[in-house]
């Protein structure tokens, strides 16, 4: 779950990273409030989960209250690389004397976290990594050792901040380890970490993504959930637990398995179709979700044909075939399905599907993966 940047701050708070005092804002009155709560001069902020809002014109500085809602007017409804802006995070701004880069994220690889710190914070650290990647120093941590202050202190040398910055990054480098890790973070990432004037260092920015993985632990997390930027087919698929991203083709996919749903969009692809979703269903998928992921496909106006691709292995293909068959009984499908069924009793599965009798035009079944992408394609082109 990625949060936005006012959550990631709410989530920094609680592991003591100095954050700027503030609030959220849905209008341009609770932006004035809020402003007159953090004191003046204030910083006026789109919450939108992209990158680059400043170059963007999403974050203003603003001196009095005129000033706050003049800018809460144009920011607000805003367009940010195709994000609209529908609320506003406004803070207490910040005196900087330098913008610093860091994060932490998992490095599968070597089965360690990294951390990545750089003096050249600010703007984008693809930038950095390009013009001068000798600027970022790039630390691995085990994850059983921790990463302690000694350890912490030599990446900010390492790095070169300027001594007076030093003993406060690395306070707050080692607070943000303890929030990705007790925090259950993929990333957590301030850019930037900036250098006030006094010599304290702060946290102006905040990028973080939660484990989804991790979530049982984590009742808080409830907090930043039906804010997220998900449209409505994504919403109903999160409400059944399916992984699904919606997309703007024609095709409605369902496969079990992240790869073989990748694969299916390819494959689509390839013989002239476009995909309207991406739905794993998962190892084990039972009816319930097979019928659950009919609904939420159902649902998709622009689906025109769906191709179900199982190859069984947990997933069992009579498990599959009850779904379909529930589906049928509970919703009335707008399109066609096309399956692929094979693996793990897939004639077992096959035979159950045959016996309910579903007229052809409803749902047909095809040997190869090949075949059904194209008998899927021809329906939706058609
Ligand atoms: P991003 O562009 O989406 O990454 O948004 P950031 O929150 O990182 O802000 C972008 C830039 O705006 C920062 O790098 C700062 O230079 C500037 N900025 C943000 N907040 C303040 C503030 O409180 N005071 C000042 N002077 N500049 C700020
Ligand atoms: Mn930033």
């Amino acid at each position: 779950m990625d949060l936005f940047e006012y959550q990631g701050k709410q989530y920094f708070a609680r592991y003591d990273i100095p954050v700027s005092p503030g609030g959220p804002a849905d209008t341009v009155d609770e932006a004035v409030t809020e402003a007159n709560n953090a004191g003046y001069p204030v910083v006026v902020k789109a919450q939108v989960q992209v990158g680059g809002r400043g170059k963007a014109g999403g974050i203003k500085l603003a001196d009095n209250e005129a000033e706050v809602r003049e800018h809460a007017e144009n920011i607000l409804g805003m367009v940010i690389k195709g994000h609209v802006v529908k609320r506003l995070w406004v803070e207490r701004a910040s005196d900087i004397d330098e913008e610093y880069y860091v994060s932490f994220t998992l490095d599968r690889a070597k089965k360690k976290h990294l951390m990545m710190l750089s003096a050249e914070g600010g703007v984008e650290i693809e930038a950095v990594a390009e013009s001068n990647p000798d600027a970022i120093v790039k630390l691995h941590i085990d994850p059983v050792d921790g990463l302690s202050s000694e350890v912490a202190r030599q990446a900010c040398l390492d790095a070169k901040l300027p001594e007076r910055a030093i003993e406060g990054a690395t306070e707050t480098i080692v607070k943000l380890y303890r929030c990705y890790t007790e925090g259950d973070c993929d990333l957590a990432e301030i850019n930037p970490l900036i250098l006030k004037p006094t010599g304290e260092v702060h946290a102006l920015d905040a990028k973080v993504t939660l484990d989804g993985n991790a979530e049982f632990r984590h009742l808080e997390w409830e907090a930043f959930k039906g804010l997220t930027e998900m449209d409505t087919r994504e919403k109903m698929a999160a409400e059944k637990d399916l992984q699904y991203i919606g997309l703007d083709g024609t095709v409605g996919i369902i496969a079990n398995g992240a790869g073989l749903a990748m694969s299916t969009l390819d494959v689509v692809n390839q013989v002239g179709g476009s995909a309207a979703n991406f739905l794993d269903i998962g190892g084990g998928a039972n009816a319930d979700v097979m019928a659950g992921a009919l609904e939420v496909i159902n649902f998709d106006e622009n689906v025109k044909s769906i191709f179900i691709n199982i190859f069984g292995g947990i997933t069992r293909g009579e498990e599959v075939a009850k779904g379909i068959v529930e589906a049928l009984s509970r919703v009335d499908l707008k399109a066609p399905i096309v399956i692929r069924l094979d693996g793990t009793n897939a004639e077992e599965g096959r035979h159950i599907l045959a016996d309910a009798g579903i007229p052809e035009e409803k749902l047909r079944s095809e040997a190869t993966m090949l075949d059904a992408a194209r008998a899927a394609v021809a329906i939706a082109t058609a």
